[in-house]
This record gives C-alpha cells, structure tokens and sequence, in this order.
C-alpha cells in the first residue's frame, strides 16, 4: 500500500503550508467584527431578506455557516446544505444572482457549475486550509509525477486543481465513488485530505497515492478527549466527519458528511450525540430533533493552544454585516461591472473543472448513497 507522499520533502513542505495558514489565520482574527446587539442582528436581518427580495439573488450557504445567515438563506427561498447540495441547487435555480455562505471553493463550484450566473460572497477572503495547502503547480508536478494515477480531489480546492482532476468529490460521495474506480482496476491519486485520504483507502482497500495536508479544524478532534466524554456520555452515538483524525474515526459509531450526520442523527434511537464536526451543524442538529442533545467532541483542549475549537475560522468571515455589504454593492453597480467580492473564473480552466465536478454529480445522481457506520 502506497504511503503518504508529496513532491517536494514533507518537513519542509509543510513548515510552508503552516506558515501560509498561519498568516490567513492572523488576518482573520483582525477581520472579525464585535458581536451585534440583537436589535443591530434583527435590523440587518430585514435589510438583507429586503436586498435579497429586491435583487432576485438567491442565497446559499453551508451547514457551518453562523446560524443567523443559514437561517436568513432558508427563509428567503434559498438553502442551506453541504457543499454537494450548494452546487445542485445553485446549478438548478432560475436566479441569475448567487450568493454563496460559504468559503472560497463553494462559490467557484457555483460559478464552474453555473458560468452564465453571477456568483458572489460576503468576503472572497473566506478560504480553506486544504485548498491554501494544495496549490496548482506543485500538485501539478505531483500528478504529473504519476501518470498511471486516475486524480481524484476533494472540493475543497482550488478550480486550477479541480480543472487537473479526472474525478472531483465531496466527502458525502467519496468512498462511493473511489469504490467504483477500484472496481474498474483503477489507482488512485488523492489530494488534498490526508485523514479522508486514509480513511477511504482503509475503508475500501483501494490503491490511493495520497496528498498530504488537512482540515485545521477537524485534526484538532482528540481520540483521547473524545474517550473520557464517551465515559460521561455512555448512552451517546459519537457521529464524526471523516476528515477527523484516524483514532477519532475507530471510536465513531457513524462517519459521514454533514448530510449524512445530520441523516444519523435523525434515525439513530439515541437521545444524546457527540459531535466531531464543525459548530455550526449543531444549529441544524438541534432544529430537526429539538428533543435530543448534541455534545461538541472535544478539541486540543483550551483558548490557547485551540486556533479553531471546532469553528471555522474562514466560514465565520461571513458575517451580517459582510453579507448585507456585498448586496448593498450589488445593488448600485451596473450589470457588467466586476464587484469587488464577485467570484470569476477563468473560463478555460471553467470548462476544464466542469468535467470531474460534473462527472461527481452524475454518479452521485445515479447512485443511492451509503451513510458509514457501525450504528
Ligand atoms: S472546516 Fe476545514 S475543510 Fe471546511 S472550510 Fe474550514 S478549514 Fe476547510
């Protein structure tokens, strides 16, 4: 079985990749705005549902979006899913105007699946730790270092990467589809998720060469931590988002995207959850079985060796007031003016990226998908 490996040497690989984050990470603790009183909340609140009204633009945002804009995209005939659905329904709506909660990649599938609609953000700013840690030329290099490689790469990446890629996935279809391309005697590239990575590789058996980096937020979920909460918590299913670390994922009772722990969490007979996954399900969590509880898995620990504690620090940069700006700015510009938070895609690379994005939606279209687990 191949090992994890990369181009350039992973030490020093990854004191750059570090360096990057951390960089986007001070930039974004400069960015957050102070907490809103709630007349503040209620009044961009109106603001937006009467910009969303009036523009025709559709909204939508992701499960780890704050709860006060997943509930502004629902209740204005948008939606709110994980990034597989995003792209569907930002694909298949009659609006001419998107508007995307989410990070970086989630608007640039919008505009690869959709290049007739303008897609915007409340911030272009808000990005990925696995797509700053994947860039184009160096994962180049890397396919390029292995052509008998069918290249299959999560979403959360860049177009330029997606546009190299025979297969795109999300994690709601990944396992699915990398079985299916074992079946055909297919071996794998993968990138960019090193524990998604290993996890379908374990999962299947298949033949994957893997790209090594990860998602700040999930490698801070603890297997240790996670044992003594399972301890306070001996009735609770432990549901966990596979791109958690491998010792996390041995103690889940279910592995799944956000659809499909928000799927378990509505099926499973337990009245309690323990949560590896972004904070900002919960919202959802909560809202679909308001009788159960739902238990954040625990993170590094405390304020200060935790950067994330279970929080996106890029799907927090959109904000109200973010969100209501980017409209506002809609509003006054001309039809064929770039806005200053409007996602382009080259259309080259566009038409390139369309493919393996498209080739995810019709497999995904044409097969049932499984929900992993031992509950
Ligand atoms: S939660 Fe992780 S994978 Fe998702 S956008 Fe944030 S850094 Fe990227």
């Amino acid at each position: 079985m191949q090992e994890t490996t990369n181009i350039s040497s992973l030490p020093e690989r990854l004191a750059a990749d570090t360096q990057l984050v951390k960089s986007y990470l001070d930039k974004i603790d400069a960015f957050q705005t102070d907490s809103l009183s709630a007349a503040e909340e209620a009044d961009y609140k109106r603001r937006i549902l009467d910009a969303l009204a009036s523009s025709g633009a559709k909204m939508v945002a992701h499960y780890y979006t704050d709860p006060v804009l997943q509930d502004l995209a629902e209740e204005s005939g948008g939606f709110v899913g994980d990034s597989l659905e995003m792209a569907r329904f930002g694909r298949d709506c009659d609006a001419s105007t998107l508007i995307v909660a989410g990070v970086r990649f989630m608007g640039e599938s919008a505009k690869i699946l959709s290049p007739d609609k303008r897609v915007i953000m409340p911030t272009l700013e808000a990005t990925c730790s696995l797509d700053i840690a994947c860039p184009i030329l160096e994962f180049s290099a890397f396919c390029d270092a292995n052509p008998d490689r069918t290249v299959v790469v999560y979403a959360n990446t860049s177009a330029a990467v997606k546009a190299r890629a025979d297969w795109v996935v999300t994690s709601s279809v990944a396992l699915d589809i990398v079985e299916h391309l074992m079946e055909r005697g297919e071996k794998i590239l993968w990138a960019p998720d090193r524990h998604l990575g290993r996890y379908i590789r374990d999962t299947t058996g298949a033949d994957m060469l893997l790209w090594d980096s990860a998602c700040i937020v999930h490698e801070e979920f603890k297997a240790r931590g996670l044992r003594d909460m399972r301890a306070l918590y001996p009735d609770a299913a432990v549901l966990a988002h596979p791109e958690s670390p491998a010792e996390v994922l041995a103690i889940a009772d279910v592995i799944g995207s956000t659809t499909q722990i928000i799927k378990a969490s509505q099926a499973l007979p337990n009245s309690q959850f323990i949560v590896a996954t972004d904070r900002g399900i919960f919202h959802k969590l909560q809202r679909l079985s308001p009788e159960k509880e739902f238990i954040v898995a625990p993170t590094a620990g405390n304020e200060a060796t935790c950067r994330s504690c279970a929080s996106c620090p890029w799907m927090g940069m959109n904000t109200l007031p973010t969100l209501l700006a980017a409209l506002q700015e809609l509003q006054v510009v001309e039809a064929n003016d770039g806005l200053t938070n409007e996602v382009f895609v080259d259309a080259a690379v566009g038409e390139r990226a369309m493919k393996p994005l498209q080739r995810m939606l019709d497999f995904a279209a044409a097969n049932a998908l499984k929900v992993r687990g031992k509950a």
